[in-house]
């Protein structure tokens, strides 16, 4: 079947956008074996995102851990702090292919929203973001930003005024306007061929950090661990590893307030398939079936769904997942700040926070490789507003 990931993902979506997404799909497919696109992509990778971004050897948090060496993939240096410019960048000119003079994104913490507007003002296109108020209060600095940059930024105030409201309005508008428009989704989610494409564009991650680690220790690492909202920069990171079988996988989701309190984000810890967004995945609902609140210290975890991929690779055992709490996260947010001179954005913290535990656990001699998604600039009113 169509965009499938063994019995995940699919195509759940309305018949107006059954046209779009195979102009969509035929458009990535050509794009793939285009010369002239794949050079301009990485053209505009290295001299507009910055990449590679280096891997670095962590050693003050490996010597405080006292087990397994720490490396860390910096996406957090890539153009507007975050892996989210790899699939800007790459659907932005996919969007051009397409003639699509309009961009429409959503956005929840505001990442994605900062690095679409980016690309847009970079390539010349009208871009519109679309976010909940809830989150335009909580990130403020990211919707002037994304104003600066020359976007128009959508308030919606439906259901929570969180991310899922703005998805839900972002799909409105191109439904209405899809001649003109493309949706530019942030994460590896939403209807094929999204999960595929959006997965291709941030593979690039994995296929530096694989080079890189040969490079720097002559040999795969151990374990690769990141952080999981929808699940790009995670499977962005884990793609290039997938035939290496000793390497193993673990994505970080957002465990909130812990599990029992049901204020969380953790779609494996409940594990209840459903349909959000045009996917087929693990989705936290009632027994209803209605889409729950989810809760996150960092607004990036903060979603109901979770890629449909991952819960493949959750099924087929290729990767694990498990979660942080907030605390949890806020701990490794110092722990990095201070042993290493980097402020990790609350997202990546999850993940810092499980490699602390995990890096114990483990013998000097082996690897535990950390995508670091992004900075921390963004958090320092919630770090302040939770010392
Ligand atoms: C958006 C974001 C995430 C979560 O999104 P994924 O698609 O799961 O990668 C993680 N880290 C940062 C820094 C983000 O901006």
């Amino acid at each position: 079947m169509i965009g499938r990931f063994g019995d995940y993902g699919g195509q759940f979506v309305p018949e107006t956008l059954v046209p779009a997404l195979a102009e969509l799909e035929d458009a990535f497919n050509a794009a793939r074996n285009d010369a002239t696109f794949q050079t301009r992509l990485a053209d505009l990778s290295a001299h507009f995102s910055g990449r590679p971004t280096p891997l670095y050897f962590a050693k003050r948090l490996t010597e405080y851990c006292g087990g397994a060496k720490i490396y860390l993939k910096r996406e957090d240096l890539a153009h507007t702090g975050a892996h989210k410019i790899n699939n800007a960048l790459g659907q932005g000119l996919l969007a051009q292919k397409m003639n699509k003079t309009r961009i429409v994104a959503e956005t929840g913490a505001g990442q994605h929203g900062v690095a679409s507007a980016a690309v847009c003002a970079m390539l010349g296109l009208q871009c519109i973001v679309y976010m909940g108020t809830e989150d335009m209060r909580r990130q403020a600095p990211n919707v002037f930003r994304m104003k600066l940059l020359g976007a128009e930024v959508r308030g919606v105030d439906a259901g929570s005024a969180t991310l899922k409201d703005a998805i839900n309005e972002a799909i409105r508008d191109w439904v209405t306007n899809v001649r003109t428009t493309h949706y530019l989704l942030g994460s590896a989610l939403g209807p094929h061929p999204y999960p595929t494409m959006v997965r291709e564009f941030q593979s690039v991650i994995g296929v530096e950090a694989r080079a890189q680690i040969l490079d720097a220790e002559k040999r795969l690492p151990d374990l690769l661990i990141a952080c999981v909202g929808g699940g790009s920069n995670a499977i962005g990171l884990f793609r290039a590893f997938r035939g290496d079988a000793d390497v193993a996988m673990l994505g970080v989701e957002a465990g909130g307030l812990g599990i029992e309190t049901g204020k969380h984000a953790a779609r494996f810890a409940e594990a209840r398939p459903g349909v959000l967004h045009g996917t087929y995945t693990f989705v936290l609902q009632n027994d209803d079936g209605q889409i729950r609140e989810t809760h996150s210290v960092s607004a990036g975890l903060d979603y109901a769904a979770v890629g449909p991929e991952h819960v493949y690779l959750f099924d087929t055992e290729r990767a694990g997942y498990t979660y942080a709490t907030d605390d949890e996260a806020l701990d490794a947010f110092a722990k990095l700040s201070q042993l290493e001179g980097i402020l990790p954005a609350l997202e990546s913290a999850h993940a810092i926070a499980e490699a602390i535990k995990r890096a114990r656990a483990m013998r000097r001699d082996q690897i535990v490789l950390v995508n670091l998604s992004g900075r921390g600039d963004k958090d320092l009113q919630t770090v302040m507003a939770n010392q």
